[in-house]
């Protein structure tokens, strides 16, 4: 029998927010997981508590994100609210008031990139990305794991920790050949300064329990145990399931709860899910009981039927092989062809889906022997005159910090563009520069 966690639930709904009235990320996504969860009776037990979350400040999103022009644009209130029901769980956890936390929160996060113009994917700010750079800030954690297990690839957390060997970002997903946002595939394994901390593990439509649990067994936890992280945070995506309208999987409620019971998350945030009725009461009541170590195994959807969600043999041996290669690809992951102490240039067109933008992208990141690298970026769409993104990271080596500071000035001096994000990690320093500040001659005055 396993011994009982005292686990905190941190519910916003965020009832009167919504893309459109019929959006399938909408307001009544989470109106019946409270109805199951109250009618379950969770709440009047012992070991599980109900919080109320916090709200985000402007400064937790730009430790994060570069936000253009700036976060009181990009984000609403329920935006504040979802990624401080992050922060809660976050809180609670490391002044050790619950043993674990889930922030049942929306609208999600998890497509949201290092810049945010607007929203893509349903996402405005990654709730996640917000939590753990908290945590950085807050508690001074370094080693931590997001594995996101919804149904899309997680390519915003995927994005904001490209370069970063401390976040060890996992993604089960559907093949991104068959699925937005069409990334996440196995050679994706992170930048030159953190290759192999980013791993995509794309599954084939209609994988069931039993394809997605020995992903689990055999290839995520014996990461994990490799990597050694002081926090695991799992991105609960509940539209792997077998009823969600919008994507092509045959995961049950049984199989999340499972799931979460391997894993063993000390937080986990909501993420997707749009089958509102028929799946997400259960798969929510299902992790719910996990992480406050209950008895799960009555937890059941009404057309819950086994035997009609079975994964063909090929499915087993194609996600076997895949289980192979990316294990291959953690451990020895294929070298990049890039100089040391020099710039390593991606450049990129990044679609908002739900708000049209076009956004194009030019980063640039260190390849610093001593610490994870400068990044440096310029972006620029159709409405925003081009904007800039300088971050010094939180292991910022001297050299590093010295060359973020070069860049700033440089910036000041000749950047014709609209508004410069100054991000600096390690000194918690943090500028925003308006193209008010900057003169036509691009001279800034204090
Ligand atoms: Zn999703
Ligand atoms: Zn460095």
């Amino acid at each position: 029998m396993k011994s009982l966690n005292h686990l905190g639930v941190i519910f916003f709904p965020a009832y009167d927010w919504a893309i459109s009235p019929t959006h399938p990320e909408r307001e009544e996504r989470l109106l019946y997981t409270q109805d199951q969860l109250r009618e379950e009776g969770v709440f009047d037990l012992a070991n599980i508590t109900e919080y109320k979350p916090d709200i985000a400040t402007y400064a937790d999103i730009e430790r994060t994100h570069f936000c253009f022009p700036g976060p009181e644009v990009v984000t609403t209130e329920s935006h504040l609210v979802a990624a401080g029901g992050a922060i809660k769980a976050a809180r609670l956890v490391m002044e050790k008031e619950v043993d674990k936390a889930f922030a049942l929160v929306r609208p999600p996060g998890h497509h949201a990139m290092k810049v945010v113009h607007g929203n893509r994917g349903f996402c405005n700010i990654n709730n996640e990305a917000i939590l753990v750079e908290f945590l950085r800030e807050h508690y001074g954690i370094q080693k931590i794991a997001i594995v996101d297990t919804d149904c899309h690839h997680g390519d915003g957390t995927q994005d904001i920790y490209w370069h970063d060997p401390d976040v060890l970002f996992i993604s089960l997903h559907q093949d991104g050949r068959t699925l937005y946002p069409g990334t996440g595939f196995s050679d994706e394994l992170g930048g030159p300064t953190a290759r192999g901390r980013t791993i995509n593990i794309p599954l084939p439509p209609y994988t069931a329990d039993e394809g997605f649990l020995y992903v689990i067994d055999n290839l995520v936890l014996p990461i994990l145990d490799d990597f050694k992280p002081e926090l695991i945070i799992n991105s609960a995506g509940q539209d792997n399931h077998y009823g969600d309208p919008i994507t092509n999987m045959n995961f049950s409620a049984q199989g999340y709860a499972v799931l979460n019971r391997k894993l063993n998350p000390d937080i986990a945030v909501l993420e997707g899910g749009y089958s509102i009725h028929g799946a997400l009461p259960y798969i929510n009541l299902g992790i719910v009981l996990a992480m406050a170590g209950l008895d799960f195994s009555h937890v059941r959807e009404p057309d819950y039927h086994p035997e009609s969600l079975r994964q063909s043999p090929q499915i087993s041996e194609y996600i076997k092989k895949l289980c192979a290669l990316t294990m291959q690809n953690y451990r020895k992951p294929p070298p990049l062809n890039v100089k040391p102490n020099q710039y390593d240039t991606r450049s990129r067109s990044i679609y908002y889906d739900t708000d049209g933008i076009n956004d194009l992208q030019v980063e640039q990141i260190m390849v610093c022997p001593s610490c994870s690298g400068v990044r440096h970026l310029t972006s620029k769409t159709r409405s925003h005159a081009s904007c800039m993104g300088i971050e010094i990271p939180i292991d910022a080596c001297p050299r590093c910090r010295d060359e973020g500071y070069r860049l700033l000035h440089a910036g000041r001096s000749n950047f014709r563009g609209k508004t410069i994000k100054f991000i600096n990690r390690r000194d918690k320093e943090y500028l925003t520069l308006n193209e008010f500040e900057l003169t036509p001659m691009g001279r800034y005055f204090f």
